[in-house]
């Protein structure tokens, strides 16, 4: 691992010195509570650190929100929602995300590195997320006219049935895209005519920061609102506020149950994006190339940290052999480095909390009898000592309830099973408590839609993974998920229905 010869590889203090100068260009100006459109400092004073996983030194120091806080945005947002947002034409909505689209994307290369030195992740894909979020408010902005209602005669009776925005959403979005998850938010949001308060996570909250300045001039005031803070205050308070009509949540399936317990009080309509354990099955016909190829980036992209990662692998027995061997090789030619090279493959975790999460799913894998064909640890090179790096692994060996198979890991972790009978492959295959994703590997076009249809998951890729293409709704079965993103169905979580009944007599 580390193919970087080694008078390539930049020593420790190259790469914090690095660090240290992309900071000095990309960081955020403000790093205040952006509420009613200015930035503010939270009632109660209070910051917290934002650390660099590639140097463990502090990015930024960010306002700590809480209740108050959570309040004054809620207020902020209805005001603008009563004195603006609802005045607003579709087309001149569709106008404001079109402009967030072009802000964003002339933004790229800043964002990006911004995004890199606050998650970790690997510049280059780093890019493909900031493009994706430019994306996400280009798609919204070219449906947001497409609200027709519906009228209707019975006998004496007119109806009309119309859609109407909440007028306040609360969104909460985790670490692990910070900038696409929180178009993913705000975009069907505001294509849908609501106003919102945005929590990003506490491990990553810059370019949430840095996209409130960035649309400050093209969002009316009050529109959007960041409240920064932990879950457990600023989130929390968020998910409890009885004005908030409508909860958005990405995150850990854990926190999902909170938050919709939360929600019960107020009755408050919640969509859920959550965790994952995704299949990846592999058939005996494909080409083991292609195959290496698709397994390596469902697992490893993003460093493992994405929901939909592919992180348990059915290779059938017949090619079982060589699928193994060339992910091997293809680890051991991973690039593990400073995530602001272009040419890393693998960055660090988010954080430390992350890699010990990481590292104990290792040490259980190893007690419950896992047999680890590559990696399995922390990489000992001196230049990456200051990181949160973790190994690209592969386990084999392990019963399918192992914690290490069952448990969301979030990390560049891939267990293996091998089969040759499909109906004990599928039994196994849906055998966890997620449904995010799934992936099936064959060039026989019945085979892929026989399991594409057997796999319990709200997503499956035939030949592909983890593209993401707006228009195709994506979200999750079982206690992957409520509710569907990316799509025009997430117009609808974010707009109720109004009938309107009309007596011609
Ligand atoms: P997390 O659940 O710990 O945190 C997510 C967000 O919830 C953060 O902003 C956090 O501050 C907030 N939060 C924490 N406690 C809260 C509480 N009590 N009330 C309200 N908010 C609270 O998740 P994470 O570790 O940041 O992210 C990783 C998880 O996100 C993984 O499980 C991953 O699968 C999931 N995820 C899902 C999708 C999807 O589309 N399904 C996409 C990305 C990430």
């Amino acid at each position: 691992m580390s193919s970087q010869s080694d008078s390539d590889t930049p020593t420790r203090t190259a790469i914090r010195d690095r660090h240290r100068e992309t900071a000095a260009a990309v960081l955020p100006e403000h790093t205040d509570l952006y509420v009613g459109g200015e930035f503010v400092t939270p009632d109660a004073g209070g910051t917290f650190d934002t650390v660099d996983p590639t140097t463990g030194e502090v990015l930024a120091s960010v306002a700590r929100g809480r209740e108050s806080d959570v309040d004054r945005a809620v207020d902020a947002a209805w005001d603008a929602f009563e004195k603006t947002w609802s005045g607003y034409s579709a087309g001149r909505r569709q106008r404001v995300l079109t402009t967030i689209a072009d802000t964003i994307e002339e933004h790229t290369d800043e964002l990006a590195r911004l995004e890199t030195l606050d998650n970790g992740k690997p510049v280059s894909e780093a890019k493909i997320d900031v493009r994706g979020a430019a994306e996400q408010f280009r798609y919204f902005a070219g449906i947001v006219r497409e609200n027709p209602g519906e009228t209707m005669t019975a006998g004496s009776r007119y109806g009309q049935v119309v859609s109407e925005p909440y007028g306040v959403v609360g969104q909460i979005i985790p670490w692990n895209f910070p900038l696409l998850m929180a178009s993913w938010k705000l975009a069907p949001a505001l294509a849908a005519g609501n106003c919102t308060v945005l929590k990003p996570a506490e491990q990553t909250p810059l370019s949430a920061l840095r996209l409130a300045e960035l649309i400050d001039d093209i969002v009316p005031t009050g529109v959007v609102n960041v409240v920064t803070g932990y879950g457990e205050e600023a989130g929390s308070a968020l998910t409890s506020n009885p004005d908030v009509r409508k909860l958005a949540f990405t995150g850990s399936t854990a926190v999902g149950k909170q938050v919709m317990k939360s929600a019960a009080d107020s009755v408050t309509d919640v969509t859920l994006e959550l965790g994952g354990k995704s299949p990846v099955v592999v058939f005996p016909d494909v080409s083991v190339r292609k195959a290496v190829a698709l397994v390596e980036s469902a697992i490893f992209y993003n460093t493992g940290e994405c929901c939909e990662a592919g992180s348990r692998l059915f290779v059938h027995d017949d090619v079982a052999d060589e699928v193994l061997d060339g992910l091997i090789a293809a680890v051991e030619d991973t690039t593990i480095g400073d995530p602001l090279d272009e040419a890393t493959d693998l960055g660090p975790k988010v954080s430390r909390e992350q890699v010990e999460r990481t590292t104990d799913y290792l040490d259980s894998a190893r007690e419950q009898g896992g047999q680890f064909l590559v990696g399995g640890d922390r990489p000992d090179d001196e230049h990456l000592a200051d990181g949160c790096f973790v190994e690209p692994t592969l386990i084999e060996g392990l019963a399918h309830d192992a914690d290490a198979v069952q448990a969301e890991i979030f990390g560049p972790v891939l267990t293996v099973f091998r089969w040759d009978d499909y109906d004990e492959m599928i039994d196994l295959a849906n055998d966890v408590d997620y449904g995010l994703a799934g992936g099936v590997i064959t060039d026989d076009i019945t085979r892929a839609n026989r399991t594409a249809r057997d796999i319990e998951a709200g997503y499956v890729w035939i030949n592909s993974y983890h593209d993401l293409v707006p228009g195709l709704p994506f979200g999750g079965y079982k206690q992957s998920g409520i509710g569907r993103e990316l799509s025009a169905d997430t117009l609808d979580h974010y707009r109720q229905t109004k009938t309107i009944n009309l007596s011609l007599r």
